[in-house]
């Protein structure tokens, strides 16, 4: 792909920036003034990727031609006097586990290499309405399975701030992009953290809504009572305006709630008085790096400088969810994958002797081994004479989670916690400990099985690699998080340093 010599520069706030480096707020402003067009943004953003993929490898399939493509329809309606909204023009990454019609969705997974869905995601559906330019899909751990990226099939993904680490998982690719400028904006999905803790690896926002929030019709799906899609960002002001894109009802998802959404934007305002944080011990145990713990004490420490109260609470069944997710999540998996049989989807072995002996040569083929491992626990959780011991004694203790969570919130509006332990870990350090590499969500798991939304957003740097803060709210309350992040990212400036890349 050539790229035309372009203007692929702005002053903001009288400062010369590149395009690409950009908030989507920024770039609205400038294309909304035509002082920018889309084409200059796309073509910024396209030579950005160009000239950092061989480092940091965020994207398993680039669409730059239909970038272009989109970039100059929104060109023309602009030139047309036509209305648009705050994202159109603003270039956006997709996770590689949203169907998107036309162009292949691998979920990181050789059983899907070349699978091309016949349909759009409905967030998906949603950004192309909004005008959104479409850059690729993005890389992740195998099915969403994993916390480094590097469960998936074909690559691993860098942290930009220091490439030999991991750049979380499993939304890895999403926040890698977001954080090295090779996106304005980008999509993830969250099961038990996959957007919570590479963004907090990578320096980013990314919110988990409340379950319901977002359709997750056309997300392929992994654990379908924990899926969720949320937004990956610069800042915490375009996490508010992509939520406002992809929220809300949807007829083809019976789980998306039929609630109003409310513009999120609107809480975007620097105003903490009164607010109640809750504080919850459990979460600051399970090798907590101190230097962690001491940025998000700091974190808490502002916001009650800016007039929020802040008391130590204690959810005692927090201790339980994570051996819980690890029977739930495995038990919703093998059913959900079950459908990769060769038959309808994906790879389909090329060597069999009878109808059976296909199915197992396909799946054994196609599924790497995080994959094969937890269809194998699920399947021996859902078994006649273990279902009750595990799977049913499992969604028992989910509800007491549940119920800890309930009890938080009649004292208080919001709870603050860190997102992940510690802060991004080498590249394979982790590789051959599994549950030490399952440990980096032990703080975001929780918030799945209570269904509730949380953000997460940097507050700090250890040996140069980003620290993240994890606000958790209400069900449905994602405004009172948004209100509360944008308070905290007025006093800092942790969402405006960049990774030296060049
Ligand atoms: N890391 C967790 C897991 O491996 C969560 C992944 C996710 O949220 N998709 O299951």
């Amino acid at each position: 792909m050539r790229l035309r010599r372009a203007r692929l520069f702005a002053h903001i706030g009288g400062i010369m920036s590149e395009l690409y480096s950009m908030t989507a707020r920024q770039l609205s402003a400038l294309i909304a003034g035509k002082k920018v067009s889309c084409r200059e943004a796309a073509e910024s953003v396209l030579g950005r990727i160009e000239a950092l993929e061989d480092r940091v490898k965020s994207y398993i399939t680039r669409t730059p031609e239909m970038a272009l493509e989109q970039a100059d329809a929104v060109d023309r309606k602009i030139a047309a006097g036509e209305p648009v909204g705050p994202l159109a023009g603003i270039p956006i990454a997709v996770k590689d586990n949203f169907c998107t019609k036309g162009v292949r969705t691998t979920c990181a997974s050789k059983i899907l290499a070349n699978w091309v869905p016949p349909y759009d995601a409905t967030v998906v559906t949603r950004l192309k309405e909004a005008q959104a330019v479409i850059l690729g899909k993005t890389n992740l751990d195998e099915f969403a399975m994993g916390s480094s990226t590097e469960n998936s099939a074909f690559f691993q993904t860098h942290n930009p701030w220091d490439l030999a680490c991991v750049p979380g998982g499993s939304s890895g690719g999403s926040a890698a992009a977001v954080a090295a400028d090779e996106c304005i904006l980008a999509t993830g999905s969250d099961t038990g953290g996959s957007i919570r803790q590479p963004a907090a690896f990578c320096g980013v926002v990314g919110i988990k809504p409340t379950y319901g929030r977002v359709s997750r019709y056309g997300l392929v799906a992994f654990a379908s009572s924990l899926d969720q899609i949320g937004p990956l960002t610069k800042d915490v002001s375009d996490c508010a305006l992509l939520m406002n894109a992809i929220a809300g009802h949807d007829p083809k998802d019976s789980t998306a709630a039929p609630l109003p959404v409310p513009d999120y934007t609107k809480s975007l305002v620097p105003d903490v008085e009164g607010l109640r944080i809750g504080v919850p011990k459990e979460f600051f145990a399970h090798g907590m790096d101190p230097e962690v713990s001491a940025a998000v004490r700091r974190a808490i420490d502002a916001l009650v400088e800016s007039g929020a109260s802040a008391e130590e609470t204690s959810m005692p069944h927090i201790g339980y969810t994570f051996p819980v997710y690890y029977i739930l999540a495995p038990s919703e998996a093998s059913s959900n994958l079950a459908r990769y049989d060769g038959v309808r989807f994906g790879h389909r072995a090329s060597d069999y002797d009878s109808m059976i002996r296909m199915f197992e040569r396909s799946r054994d083929e196609g599924f790497g081994p995080e994959v094969k491992h937890r269809i194998m626990i699920g399947t021996y959780a859902l078994s006649a004479g273990y279902y009750d011991a595990y799977y049913l004694k499992a969604l028992k203790v989910r509800t007491l989670v549940k119920q800890d969570f309930d009890r938080a919130w009649e004292r208080f509006d919001v709870l603050l916690t860190p997102t992940s332990p510690t802060v991004a870990f080498r590249l394979g350090e982790k590789a051959d400990d599994p549950l030490q590499m399952k440990l980096a969500d032990v703080c975001t798991i929780p918030v799945n099985m209570a269904g509730v939304p949380a953000l997460a957003m940097p507050c700090g740097f250890q040996n140069g690699l980003p620290i993240g803060l994890q606000i958790i709210g209400r069900p449905f309350d994602e405004e009172t998080i948004f209100r509360t992040a944008y308070t905290y990212e007025q006093h800092t400036e942790w969402h405006k340093q960049k990774p030296n890349l060049k």
